[in-house]
């Protein structure tokens, strides 16, 4: 068993799972971006009836995205109570998902290999090993087959923006939901995955307008950014 797991950060997401599926909620950063995320993802590569595995999935709001897209999804994570509640909106959207307790690590040893896409989005900044958690989805992924990582890099304007504008200010996020020295700059990400046999694909930029209170998908990387990076066959 895995111990890149820190346990006060899945009790953060265990309290609040009955309001995965509230789009006024703390997760509305998340609805929010979701459309883009998955569109753009979408726009990389054919998702239709591709195994994709979502690592730290939550309540299933990118699983869903991808499930809707034809794709064939598996999601993962340690915090049991948002999986009740990923498993319980199956019967709203009527879509079929495979959603297990564990961690990337542990699913990677009986999955090499299994996975045409690999998500982990917005996760990886919650972790105190993010190094192990892109190693495990280099296994998971096929050869040849994308591996798709979103975080926060490590900036003073991602300081301003995610945790000074986001929780104090805009009060979007509930006040310690992100830490600064668990950011991870973009080329400390490339790293990362170069190590792990992942040769980085596309880089793009995802930002937020405090005025209009709309996110788009831009070429700075400096905040909020996804990387697609694609294993090697
Ligand atoms: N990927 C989803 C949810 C992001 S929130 C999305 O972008 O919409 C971060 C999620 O990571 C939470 O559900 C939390 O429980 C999960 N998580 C944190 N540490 C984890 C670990 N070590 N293994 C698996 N999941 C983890």
């Amino acid at each position: 068993m895995t111990t890149n797991i820190d346990p006060s950060e899945i009790k953060k997401f265990e309290a609040l799972a009955h309001r995965w599926w509230d789009p006024d909620s703390e997760f509305r950063p998340l609805h929010q971006i979701n459309p883009l995320r998955v569109n753009y993802i979408e726009s990389l590569m054919s998702l239709h009836d591709k195994e994709v595995l979502d690592v730290g999935c939550g309540g299933g709001i990118l699983a869903e995205g991808l499930a809707t897209k034809g794709a064939r999804v598996t999601g993962i994570d340690m915090a049991e109570k948002g999986l009740s509640v990923a498993k319980l909106h199956l019967h709203e959207s009527q879509l079929n998902i495979n959603y297990k307790k564990s961690s990337a690590e542990d699913f990677a040893i009986h999955h090499e290999g299994k996975f045409d896409v690999v998500t982990c989005m917005e996760m990886l900044e919650h972790v105190p090993d993010p190094s192990s958690v892109v190693r495990a989805c280099a296994e998971l992924v096929k050869p040849g087959g994308r591996v798709v990582f979103s975080t926060i890099s490590k900036t003073p304007k991602a300081f301003l923006f995610a945790i000074v504008g986001a929780e104090h200010i805009l009060r979007l996020l509930p006040k310690g939901t992100h830490e600064y020295k668990k950011f991870i700059k973009p080329s400390t990400l490339a790293k990362m995955a170069r190590e792990s046999g992942l040769e980085v694909e596309k880089t793009k930029g995802m930002g937020y307008n405090p005025i209009t209170r709309v996110y788009s998908l831009n070429n700075q990387l400096d905040v909020n950014y996804i990387l697609v990076t694609r294993k090697s066959t």
